[in-house]
């Protein structure tokens, strides 16, 4: 087990997040009781092996339920956009409140279930990680992703309008230069999230092909899942 620590002690091996040593009950580190959202962000961009350890150390996961709500918008117009792009289902406006809050659904649904998934598949591989580091590492390795909503979603807006979404005609006809601009900045958002998806894998098991497998797989999968995602009114297209 390469997450393990060795009680200074006694010399039992412990899990890493353990504080306390099972065997003679010495104290390992410090205890940490909260995340605070703007230290870790930025300790992500300085030390992502001692922003990730705080965020596992932590007792309390804070500001997970509030990073996934802000997350699922840019869920939503990623799936909307790449829903217009391909033509699988045409995306109406009428019907926009209903399929934001749709995609929270989905959202929330893939992060609690990946990390259900990653869960089981570390304890066949033999290593130990706990359910809510895991949800919480995956949702804070998307903090990038509220960057993007924030500031991208509106110079999209800004720039184009509603075609940004409907793609009818392409922001790459409207304004191509802008359009690449853009693009090549949610290239580097996603590369981002995948950095760091890869970093809290690390530093949660150990292993760094391990690490870097699943945070391709886990980035992936989301985006699969927002291509996939199913908007009312529900387009039967087989
Ligand atoms: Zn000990």
């Amino acid at each position: 087990m390469k997450n393990s620590i060795e009680c200074p002690n006694c010399g039992h091996k412990n899990n890493s997040i353990d504080r306390v040593c099972k065997n003679c009950h010495f104290y390992l580190r410090e205890k940490i009781a909260n995340i605070d959202l703007w230290t870790t962000f930025w300790k992500m961009l300085e030390t992502p092996r001692k922003a990730f350890q705080n965020i596992f150390f932590a007792e309390k996961k804070n500001y997970v339920f509030i990073l996934l709500f802000v997350l699922s918008f840019k869920f939503c117009f990623n799936g909307l956009v790449l829903a217009n792009i391909t033509k699988k289902n045409i995306f109406v406006f009428d019907e926009f409140y209903f399929n934001l809050l749709l995609s929270f659904g989905y959202f929330f649904l893939f992060i609690f279930l990946f990390s259900l998934f990653y869960k089981l598949t570390s304890k066949i591989f033999g290593i130990y990680v706990r359910y809510k580091d895991s949800y919480t590492l995956f949702t804070y390795s998307l903090w990038p992703m509220i960057f993007a909503v924030v500031i991208l979603s509106l110079l999209q807006y800004a720039l184009f309008g509603e075609f940004y979404f409907t793609f009818n005609p392409s922001p790459f006809i409207i304004k191509p230069f802008a359009a690449y601009v853009l693009l090549a900045l949610e290239a580097l958002t996603i590369l981002f999230t995948l950095y760091l998806a890869i970093w809290g894998i690390y530093v949660q098991t150990g292993y760094k092909i391990y690490a870097f497998v699943f945070g391709v797989i886990f980035i992936v999968l989301l985006h699969l899942a927002q291509y996939l995602l199913p908007f009312a009114p529900f387009a039967i297209n087989l």
